[in-house]
């Protein structure tokens, strides 16, 4: 099969120097392995949009010289697609309604000694796995282990990070794929419609690798092929986390495309010169198999990384 990459970008503003690191790194790959490359506006969560914010990444991309093959899919006209992949993961018993509000399931969880979420986010205690105790349907989830004695951890390999696991009931647990105010959630929608658009290769960055373990798991679910994944190093703000528009992310200004495009090469380990943004990315294409290549060897040397959420 050729190679389909894409760029997945959520609009919730322009590009900031780290999500053009993804942005370059997923055209590379493609234009490098010959293949196509293919934007998708992901504005799944309409409330979280910016107005303009899409046709401002478009127009950045442009700038750049990072041009798709194909004109951009949206998101939110693909609710149709969502909803057959949840009716049939209902029917093959992959998923349950949960009534549980978020005070009932950190009330849940506290009584079983558990007083913090991760990154916000609760680790389901799976009240509603066995019914739904006489509550409203509010969300429907993904039932993470079927089986009293699963196992349920999730071994995965990444182009850069190398063997990765996740035991994905331990970690986070039944995850949300439609949530209460009947918005998809993004593990369902990225699933879907990277099977839909035929994408043989994910490259986004580093921060969206924990998302993996969940999302195989609803491709083997759905009988979806998994693509090849590759995980882009990130670019950390001054507080030490990953920069983003909450910690005072810019937009790029990709007036100056080459300029962009030599800060946004030189995270992923391009450092080389050019004198115009065409001849930047042709150096680049031609250099990206060595980066690949270092990546890959630095990765096949023992060490413990691994996308493990700890409690
Ligand atoms: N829409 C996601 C984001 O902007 C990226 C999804 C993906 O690449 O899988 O964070």
């Amino acid at each position: 099969m050729g190679y389909i990459g894409r760029f997945a970008p959520s609009p919730t503003g322009a590009l900031h120097a780290g999500s053009l690191v993804a942005a370059l790194a997923s055209w590379l790959d493609a234009r490098a392995a010959s293949g196509r490359w293919l934007v998708r506006i992901e504005d799944v969560d309409g409330p979280r949009c910016v107005p303009g914010a899409d046709t401002q990444i478009l127009a950045q991309l442009t700038d750049m010289g990072l041009l798709p093959d194909e004109p951009p899919w949206r998101q939110s006209t693909r609710g149709d697609a969502y909803a057959a992949a949840l009716q049939q993961l209902l029917e093959a018993g992959h998923v349950y309604p949960c009534g549980c509000t978020r005070k009932a399931i950190a009330e849940a969880l506290a009584a079983r000694g558990h007083t913090r979420a991760r990154d916000g986010e609760w680790v389901y205690p799976g009240t509603c796995r066995d019914g739904l105790h006489g509550q409203p349907a509010r969300a429907w989830r993904f039932l993470t282990r079927s089986a009293p004695h699963e196992d349920t951890t999730l071994h995965w390999h990444d182009r850069r990070l190398g063997a990765q696991q996740q035991d994905v009931e331990r970690a986070v647990g039944d995850f949300v794929l439609r949530r209460a105010d009947g918005l998809w959630a993004y593990q369902l929608a990225v699933v879907v419609d990277d099977a839909q658009q035929g994408i043989t290769d994910v490259v986004r960055g580093e921060d969206l690798a924990d998302n993996t373990p969940r999302q195989i798991r609803l491709q083997r679910a759905l009988g979806l092929p998994t693509p090849r994944y590759l995980h882009t190093p990130l670019v950390m703000a001054a507080d030490g986390h990953k920069l983003s528009k909450q910690n005072g992310a810019q937009a790029v200004d990709t007036r100056d495309a080459l300029g962009a495009l030599r800060a946004a090469g030189a995270v992923l380990g391009l450092h080389h010169t050019a004198a115009t943004a065409a001849d930047w990315r042709a150096e680049a294409v031609s250099r990206w198999p060595t980066i690949l290549a270092s990546w890959a060897a630095a990765s096949a040397a023992p060490s413990t990384a691994s996308t493990e959420r700890t409690p």
